[in-house]
């Protein structure tokens, strides 16, 4: 195992990654902005190195800077979190070169699945059904216009280096598309430095279903179930669960193989997310791979009593994964709801400011992974997650029940958040049924933003 690792990331992933840290007897060492100097995440490491200015580019997307900070705090890897350089081959790359131990996948992993255009063809080549689309990245609009006679409107256009919500364009005719396609390679090439995209039919009300994987070195594969992320705004995640109520023992079975099959067909090392969509007619279509540890891994570790973080760990020391399949035991039910400092009412504004008072939700099977105290300031620099509120019950209703009370006791003064929105959304009969989509919250709460 390592002696020292750094945690290249702040808020609560950078928090989360120090707790594994510590029980795996490893020192956490952590890097911060200059705003972040009050942080949890700073207080909570054995060492802290300040890196540079508020602006993510000088600070916790600086590669130069976080490899020099590694190297003075004598870590021998680096754990890059989600977001910020998680899924950047250079970053990973650059570790290596610098005798740090990446935590996650090779670089090539982490090139092939960042370019999804790519890990389409990664995918179709190991008979995983994709959604139907351009073959490959399109050229130009004569190219465009020809796939879209096949898959028909409304479509997709992507970015193939897009992520987190971002980069994805909805085309309703023939004449939208032309100008939508230079509009979309234009903000593709600012946004993600690549402008590059694809082309994919739109399915009208799917299913966000992803499968957790694991991998060692040594060509060990497990799947650790399946999370369900329908209930998104503009394509982001807010209120996610494991199991997921859509799937039959029949479609489990295949998705899971499915996601072991990509992961298989790239030789990947570590923990990843193979995504899909599913249908109101139980097909299921793979979408992207996120190579690295996801937001809402919780929800796993809660149904499966595995700790991701800690498996991470093990396997980039090169240890053998400690667990076949067979020991991957499922039980009950977990939903995680995410704390966003977001004014539902006013378009989601984001809300900085400092938090005056703060106290978490606790109790039985309630777990809050935090990356604020009270007396913290929001940062307008950084995503606007707070926490995340994540219960566990025999079954999906105690686990909504617990939920909203956990919900009620949470209590975060100074700064608006959408734990409001949430308890609505927990309590709407279509919720409570299990009933939804990826577009359902936007249709039915926020009717102004359905598209
Ligand atoms: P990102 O990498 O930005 O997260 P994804 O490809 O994972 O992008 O898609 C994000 C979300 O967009 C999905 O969870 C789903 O809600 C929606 N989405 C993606 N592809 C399709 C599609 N072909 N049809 C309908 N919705 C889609």
């Amino acid at each position: 195992m390592f002696r020292r690792v750094l945690i290249a990331n702040r808020g609560e992933i950078a928090v989360r990654i120090i707790r594994a840290c510590r029980e795996v007897g490893v020192e956490p060492v952590v890097v911060y902005s200059e705003a972040d100097a009050d942080s949890l995440h700073v207080e909570l490491a054995d060492e802290a190195v300040c890196i540079g200015p508020p602006q993510p580019l000088q600070s916790y997307l600086n590669i130069e800077r976080i490899i020099e900070a590694a190297r003075r705090l004598g870590a021998d890897a680096v754990h890059p979190g989600y977001g910020f350089l998680a899924e950047n081959a250079d970053f990973a790359r650059s570790c290596a070169e610098h005798g740090l131990t990446f935590i996650g996948p090779s670089p090539e992993a982490i090139r092939v699945m960042g370019l999804k255009a790519e890990a389409r063809r990664v995918a179709m080549a190991a008979g995983v059904p994709v959604v139907p689309g351009s073959e490959g990245t399109v050229r130009d609009a004569a190219e465009a216009a020809a796939v879209a006679r096949e898959i028909g409107y409304p479509l997709l256009i992507k970015a193939s280096a897009g992520g987190a919500g971002r980069g994805i364009r909805v085309v309703r005719d023939d004449e939208e598309l032309a100008p939508a396609l230079t509009a979309a390679g234009r903000e593709a090439a600012a946004a993600f430095g690549n402008a590059e995209v694809y082309l994919e039919r739109y399915l009208e009300e799917p299913r966000h279903v992803e499968v957790q994987i694991l991998a060692d070195r040594y060509g060990n594969f497990v799947h650790l179930g399946e999370r369900e992320c329908s209930v998104q705004r503009r394509r982001q995640k807010i209120i996610e669960e494991a199991p997921s109520p859509a799937l039959t023992p029949q479609l489990r079975q295949a998705m899971t193989d499915a996601a072991l099959r990509i992961a298989r067909a790239i030789g990947y090392v570590n923990a990843g997310t193979v995504e899909f969509i599913l249908d109101r007619e139980g097909n299921f279509y793979f979408i992207e791979m996120n190579t690295r540890i996801q937001v809402e891994h919780p929800l796993t570790e809660l149904i499966t009593g595995i700790d991701i973080v800690k498996m991470q760990l093990a396997i980039a020391a090169g240890e053998p994964l400690p667990i076949r399949q067979d020991d991957v035991e499922f039980r009950g039910w977990a939903l995680e709801c995410r704390i966003t400092a977001e004014d539902p009412d006013h378009s989601f504004l984001p809300w900085p400011g400092a938090i005056t008072a703060y106290r978490a939700p606790s109790g039985p099977g309630v777990r809050v992974d935090e990356g604020i105290q009270s007396g913290y300031k929001v940062q307008p620099w950084y995503d606007s997650l707070l926490a995340k509120v994540i219960t566990w019950g025999m079954d999906r209703e105690e686990a909504r029940r617990r939920m909203l009370r956990a919900l009620r006791e949470f209590r975060i003064e100074g700064v608006r958040t959408i734990i409001k929105l949430q308890q609505r959304i927990l309590e709407h009969p279509r919720f409570v049924a299990g009933n939804v989509h990826t577009r359902w919250l936007e249709e039915e709460f926020l009717p102004g933003e359905a598209r």
